[in-house]
């Protein structure tokens, strides 16, 4: 379903980001993954190559934090590849802390990663799809739609990621870039295995699928939105969530 593209996957080291860099790479794309750390990108990137050894996938780090070494890693992979034909905006913190118990260190982190980067890696993007068009696909969430008890922070830049997508399929529609975003119920990831046992039972017993979702279940989603199966999807906020949100 993607020969031939070329695609940015960022967080795509573990969980859904590296179920989502799977599923393109078995769908034949070249799959460029984004991470915090080197020894992680290193890492996610043996453990797929010892699933099939020619896969087409390279890692790199850069400071999701700072627009001029996005750019700079952009602009390498489009000399070697000569396109970019989708970014997936995935890379996510989550938060669960109390509203007076907020330090600004951790306001500012769950902003510049979850929203700001999100922003910037779209703005780079989107000029080196000018000739061809492409499509950004956002992580947003579940909790982006109903809010969550603790950690405002994380429903509240999920939610301005669905705006952003909003706003960005309009604004770059005319270029032919489509913009959606896949908003997933609770995934088994490490995310969510962190979390404490009271926290996650009672919410899967809610889930009227009856189970928690896979990174897998996400990623087809993912494959389908990047796919021309959806060429007449633009602005679309994906819900992937087993009915919870409803
Ligand atoms: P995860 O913690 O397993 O993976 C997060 C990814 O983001 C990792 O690859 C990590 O390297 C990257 N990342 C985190 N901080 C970073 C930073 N400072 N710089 C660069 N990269 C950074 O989480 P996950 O569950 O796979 O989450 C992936 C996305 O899905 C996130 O955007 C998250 O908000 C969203 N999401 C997850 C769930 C769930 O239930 N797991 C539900 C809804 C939405």
């Amino acid at each position: 379903m993607l020969e031939g593209k070329i695609a940015i996957v960022t967080g795509g080291t573990r969980g859904i980001g590296y179920e989502i860099a799977l599923k393109f790479l078995k769908e034949k794309a070249t799959v460029i993954i984004f991470g915090s750390k080197e020894e992680s990108v290193e890492k996610a990137i043996e453990k797929i190559k010892n699933i099939k050894y020619d896969y087409s996938i390279e890692g790199y780090y850069p400071n999701l934090g700072k627009e001029e070494e996005i750019r700079e890693v952009f602009q390498k992979i489009y000399d070697t590849y000569g396109n970019i034909d989708i970014l997936v905006n995935n890379a996510g913190i989550s938060s669960y802390t109390n509203l007076t118990e907020y330090e600004e260190e951790e306001v500012n982190n769950i902003i510049n990663i979850n929203l700001k980067a999100v922003f910037t890696c779209s703005k780079i993007a989107s000029s080196f799809m000018e000739e061809k068009g492409g499509v950004i696909l956002n992580t947003s969430s579940m909790v982006s739609l109903y809010g969550q008890k603790s950690g405002s922070m994380y429903p509240a830049t999920k939610e301005a990621v669905n705006g952003l997508t909003k706003s960005l399929a309009r604004e770059l529609g005319k270029k032919k870039i489509r913009v959606n975003a896949v908003a997933p119920g609770v995934i088994e990831t490490d995310m969510v295995r962190n979390l404490p046992k009271e926290k996650i039972e009672p919410l899967i017993g809610q889930i009227p699928l009856g189970r928690m979702g896979t990174g897998e279940d996400v990623a087809n989603a993912f494959l389908f939105l990047a796919s021309d199966m959806a060429s007449y999807i633009s602005g679309e906020i994906l819900q992937v969530d087993g009915a919870l949100v409803n």
